[in-house]
Formats: structure tokens, sequence, C-alpha cells
């Protein structure tokens, strides 16, 4: 069970940005910023080193960089964002699907943490 495929399932509700046959783009349910999104591929990979052992590990990548885009268009982030991808224990990953967070609608500073 992955609270993430539940969701691209329509099993559990959430707030959608953007979707197409690849990705699902929706609202986090705990914003840290005026647009803070995630982008779930729709395919299920626990991380991005589980997708890049994948055969379509790329075509999803490409999907995702497309949704950015398109996710970035929608809010009017026009002057720039965030897109965050933690990866496992040490990268605070807490869910166990690859997801990127788009963040932005504020000024962000140079540093990372
Ligand atoms: P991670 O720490 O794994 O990179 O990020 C997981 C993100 O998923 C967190 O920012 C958290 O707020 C968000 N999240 C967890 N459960 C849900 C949910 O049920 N719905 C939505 N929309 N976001 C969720
Ligand atoms: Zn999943």
């Amino acid at each position: 069970m992955c609270i993430f495929c539940d969701i691209i399932d329509g099993k559990i509700p959430s707030t959608k940005v953007y979707e197409n046959d690849k990705v699902l783009c929706i609202r986090d349910i705990n914003p840290v910023a005026p647009t803070h999104v995630l982008v779930l591929p729709k395919k299920h990979f626990d991380d991005i080193i589980d997708c890049s052992k994948s055969e379509d590990g790329a075509v999803y990548l490409d999907a995702v960089s497309k949704a950015v885009a398109e996710v970035a268009k929608i809010d009017g982030l026009d002057k720039g964002f965030r897109v965050i991808n933690n990866c496992g224990e040490d990268g605070g990953q807490t869910v166990m699907h690859l997801h990127f967070h788009v963040i932005g609608g504020l000024k962000l500073t140079e540093k990372i943490i």
C-alpha cells in the first residue's frame, strides 16, 4: 500500500493542479510556501534510484520536467521557484513514492538548507 498510489487511483482525495497520462500534480497537504505542489509519476517508483534502474524511468522523468513547467505556468511562477526531491532516510523522504516538490510564490534564499 502506498498513499500516493491511492491518491493517483482516486481512493484518497487531493487538490489537483495538473494531470496527464504519466504524472499527477497535487497541492501538498502541509504547504511550506504559497505554491507547494507535488509532482507524482503515475508509475510507482520508490525513489529516484529505483526510477534510474527502470527501463521507462527516463520517460517519467521527462514527463516530470514538462509537468513542472505546466505547474509554474498555472501558478504564475514567472520569477522562479525551487524543485526538491527528497531521497531516502537521510534525504528526509517520508513517502516512499518518487515525487518532486515545486515550491514558489515567495523569494527563496540562495541557501538550500
Ligand atoms: P517527502 O518528505 O517524502 O519528500 O514529502 C512528502 C510530502 O507529502 C510532505 O510534504 C507531506 O506534507 C505530503 N503529504 C503526505 N501525505 C499527503 C496526502 O495525503 N496528501 C497530500 N496532498 N500531501 C501529502
Ligand atoms: Zn506508490
